[in-house]
C-alpha cells in the first residue's frame, strides 16, 4: 500500500465517497522540517483533508487549507492539486503542548484566534475562498460543519493521522432527481453515518482503503472505480523566484545584493535551493554591472 485515493459509489444511491491513504508522501513531508508531535499528527489530517476535497473539484488546479493562527501554531497549510500532488508547511514556536497528540485537537486547542481558509484555485478562472470556522474540537468536525453551512451537500468527514500515515473517509449524500425520491431507501444516510463513525484512528491509518470499505459497507452494493496515487510534488521554480525578485523591485534586491550575494532563495516546502549573482539579478531589471 502507498499513497492512494479510492473512490466508491453505492449502487442505485445518490451516494459518493473517497478514501485516502498516505504514507510515503506524508513521511517525505515531515522529514524537512523539524516538527513536534502534535503538529506532525495535524499536518497528517489536512494533508489527508486537502486529498479528499480534491477529489469533489472538477477543476484542474490546486485546493489548500491553511490555519492561520495567534498562538504557538502561527500557520499550517497543505494542497493537494488535480494530479494528486500534495506538499505541507508549518510554522511554529515551542510548545510543550506540542509533545504529545493523537488528533488534531490537541493543536487546534492551542489556537488563539484562529481561522481556517479553504483555496480553490483553478489554473483558468476565478479562484475561491471559504473561510472557516476552527470552533469545534477536531479538523474532521470543522470541515463538516463547513460543508452544512455553505456547500449543502450532507458530508460525512473522518480523519486520522499518526506520525508516519494518514488517512481520511469523505462521504456525500447527493441532490436526487425529483422521479428518486420515492425509491430511496431513507434510511441509507444515517446508517452510512453510523457505519462510518464505527471506523477506528487505528483503520483509518493502517487499512488499504479497499479494505476499509468493505468492513464499513460490506452490505451495501460499492462499486470501485480506478485507485489514483497520490504523491509529494513542490511547485516551486526558478520562475517563481524570478518573478518574486521582480515583485520587490530593483532597489530591495540592491539592498539584498549588499548582504548577500549571491542571493539564496531556499523553499522551505521541498528545501529547493535558487541563487542569483548580482549579474543575473540586476540582468531582471535589464542591468548589467558596470
Ligand atoms: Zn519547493
Amino acid at each position: 500500500m502507498s499513497n492512494l485515493r479510492q473512490r466508491f459509489y453505492i449502487e442505485n444511491c445518490p451516494v459518493r465517497g473517497e478514501v485516502v491513504h498516505l504514507d510515503e508522501a506524508l513521511q517525505t513531508i515531515l522529514s524537512q522540517r523539524s516538527y513536534p508531535e502534535a503538529i506532525k499528527i495535524l499536518i497528517g489530517e489536512m494533508l489527508s483533508a486537502t486529498a479528499l476535497l480534491a477529489s469533489t473539484l472538477k477543476i484542474k488546479g490546486q485546493i489548500s487549507l491553511q490555519i492561520q493562527a495567534k498562538g504557538t501554531l502561527k500557520w499550517a497549510m497543505a494542497e493537494c492539486n488535480h494530479l494528486g500532488e500534495v506538499r505541507a508547511l508549518a510554522d511554529f514556536a515551542e510548545d510543550p503542548r506540542f509533545a504529545e497528540a493523537h488528533d488534531s485537537s490537541t493543536v487546534l486547542s492551542t489556537l488563539e484566534q484562529p481561522v481556517l481558509f479553504i483555496n480553490i484555485e483553478p489554473e483558468v478562472g476565478e479562484r475561491y475562498q471559504g473561510i472557516v470556522p476552527l470552533d469545534k474540537p477536531t479538523l474532521a468536525q470543522c470541515l463538516m460543519q463547513y460543508y452544512d453551512l455553505s456547500a449543502q451537500i450532507p458530508t460525512h468527514i473522518v480523519l486520522a493521522s499518526t506520525k508516519e500515515t494518514s488517512g481520511g473517509l469523505l462521504i456525500q449524500l447527493l441532490p436526487r432527481r425529483e422521479d428518486e425520491y420515492e425509491t430511496i431507501d431513507e434510511d441509507l444516510w444515517p446508517r452510512l453515518i453510523m457505519l462510518t463513525d464505527t471506523l477506528k484512528s487505528e483503520e483509518i491509518t493502517s487499512l488499504d482503503p479497499q479494505e476499509i470499505l468493505f468492513r464499513l459497507y460490506h452490505e451495501e452494493d460499492v462499486r470501485l472505480p480506478e485507485q489514483e496515487s497520490l504523491r509529494f510534488a513542490c511547485t516551486c521554480s526558478q520562475k517563481k523566484c524570478v518573478n518574486a525578485l521582480i515583485q520587490i523591485g530593483e532597489n530591495a534586491v540592491k539592498e539584498t545584493l549588499e548582504v548577500q550575494n549571491p542571493i539564496e532563495m531556499n523553499c522551505q516546502f521541498c528545501n529547493a535551493r535558487y541563487t542569483f549573482n548580482a549579474e543575473e539579478a540586476l540582468s531582471l531589471f535589464g542591468k548589467h554591472l558596470s
